[in-house]
């Protein structure tokens, strides 16, 4: 491989993992004029913003919409000339699939008052039917109980303080659903103030957990949450990728980096087809991997490691219902742990969800998403094989949108499966990336990004990729 300098005057920049934190970076430092060679292990850019072909549809294989809390990902769009394509989702909203005392299961349209499934108004006169009269009673409570010492503690849980604010059974049929479908995670797991940022401060402020919810959920701008691409997410990676070709970047495919090293002069970067040096790089990898790059150089964060995430298994369907025009369960349905006989964690219902996706799968065609494993390394559910999982997801879908769907119906179907891809932030996880920050800082032209510290989803990783790559440049050029 050639040295990464292409032109003998300007620092070169490796970055290490062509996701979008490796892509956004690369932008920050190619629009400062340095010279930026990006290597992904893959044969695609992109990481989990990535696309796959069902029956003659394009679609999304891993992120399918972007929060609208910020300007971040709207603004990406439109410098990329993919502005004019951002699209709501349709509002119908989602719901939940819950054991139930009477029939064994029962599907119910999700609160939309909430955020994370934390009710915003524990006395709204649906929850009863949701999580039963005593448990509703319970989760009233809210409104009356100190906030003792739930502001105080350093490290806690979003499960502990759902758990003590609102009860057990709020939790465990209208927390858990989501945070397991949405985030691959149990709450139990989630450090609150990573999983809700700001909540803490809302609730110190306005006294309850419901009272800060609804006030979260009235300070969000206007609208749906979340909006999407005509076309897909996908395009937000081609079209970045493009730019930075036509920038003068190099981007390489397939060229999985094996080791890093400090030299005298910068770093030694190393792949299966050679070895090049640079003035920096820029690991943009998953954090297992990151960490034993980098290991031989910085020792220190061998004992920072995280776990790596079980694996999650996407089960997409392209079917052929017309009983599915009438979307009987909205745009998806989030399935509470135990719902009796449920494999899948979540189910979105894709042409309902985008109008445009509809309209080119065309009337009667469908497009259903299926997740399987919720994150917990005991979960097998993502671990059985392709055939399996597809029958799995027809079984599930069938239940879940209560609509009878089988082989027959099935005009094409794929598995897609990421591991590490949705990175847990757990407790202690804000300690450790405050650790690996401080031992990065000290090795000049070295700069770390990605999900694992940014936080999952895409405004964080790109707003984190973009100030990572724009530090590093201000560094490099004054440092010449
Ligand atoms: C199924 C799924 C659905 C999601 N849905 C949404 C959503 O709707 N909205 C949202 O905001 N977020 C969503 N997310 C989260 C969001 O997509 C991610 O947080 C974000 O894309 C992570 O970007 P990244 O660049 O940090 O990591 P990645 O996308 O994981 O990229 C890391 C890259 O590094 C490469 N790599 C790893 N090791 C090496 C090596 N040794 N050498 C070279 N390259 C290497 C990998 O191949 C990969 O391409 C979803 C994630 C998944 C998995």
């Amino acid at each position: 491989m050639s040295r990464g300098k292409q032109v003998e005057a300007g620092p070169a920049v490796v970055i290490i993992g062509g996701g979008i934190a490796g892509l956004c970076a690369a932008r920050e430092l190619v629009v400062a004029g340095l010279h930026v060679t990006v290597l992904e292990s893959s044969a695609v850019f992109g990481g989990s913003v990535a696309s796959h072909e069902l029956a003659g549809l394009t679609l999304d294989a891993g992120a399918e919409s972007f929060s609208t809390r910020s300007d971040t990902v709207p603004a990406l769009a439109r410098e990329l000339g993919l502005g004019n394509l951002i699209r709501t989702p349709n509002g119908a909203g989602a719901w939940l699939y819950l054991r139930s005392a009477e029939s064994g299961s029962t599907a119910v349209p999700l609160p939309q008052s909430g955020i994370l499934g934390i009710p915003a108004d524990v006395r709204d006169p649906a929850l009863p039917g949701l999580i039963g009269r005593a448990a509703s009673l319970r989760a009233g409570l809210d409104r009356a109980l100190p906030l003792g010492n739930l502001l105080n503690q350093d490290q806690l849980s979003l499960g502990a303080v759902v758990r003590a604010r609102m009860g057990p059974e709020v939790l465990k049929r209208l927390v858990a659903p989501v945070v397991g479908g949405v985030l691959s995670a149990d709450p139990d797991d989630l450090d609150v103030d990573a999983a809700a940022p700001g909540l803490r401060a809302m609730m110190r402020k306005h006294g309850s957990l419901g009272a800060a919810v609804g006030a979260m959920r009235k300070a969000a701008p206007a609208g749906t949450a979340v909006a999407g691409l005509e076309g897909g997410m996908h395009q937000l990676a081609s079209a970045l990728s493009q730019r930075l070709e036509r920038d003068g970047a190099v981007l390489r495919a397939s060229e999985r980096v094996q080791r890093v090293q400090r030299t005298a002069n910068g770093w030694t970067v190393t792949t299966r087809t050679g070895a090049m040096q640079t003035d920096a790089v820029v690991v943009a990898t998953d954090g297992p991997t990151a960490v034993d790059l980098l290991t031989p150089t910085v020792p220190g964060l061998a004992d920072d490691r995280p776990a790596v995430v079980p694996a999650v298994a996407l089960v997409s369907l392209v079917v052929d219902v017309p009983e599915l025009d009438a979307a009987p369960r909205g745009t998806g349905v989030l399935v509470a742990r135990d719902a009796p006989g449920m494999r899948a964690k979540a189910l979105t219902h894709a042409t309902v969800k985008w109008l445009w996706l509809a309209e080119r799968a065309g009337p009667g065609s469908h497009v259903l998403r299926l997740s399987f494993g919720r994150g917990a390394v005991d979960d097998e559910a993502a671990q059985q094989p392709d055939a399996d999982l597809y029958l799995a997801a027809l079984q599930d879908a069938s239940a879940l949108l209560g609509v009878e769907i089988t082989q027959a119906d099935v005009v094409d179907w794929d598995v897609v499966r990421w591991t590490n891809a949705l990175p847990h932030a757990t407790l202690g996880h804000r300690d450790r990336v405050a650790r690996i920050r401080a031992a990065a800082a000290a090795e000049p032209g070295l700069e770390l990004t990605g999900a694992w510290l940014a936080g999952t989803g895409l405004v964080a990783v790109i707003d984190n990729a973009r100030d990572r790559g724009a530090a590093l440049a201000r560094r490099l050029l004054v440092d010449r």
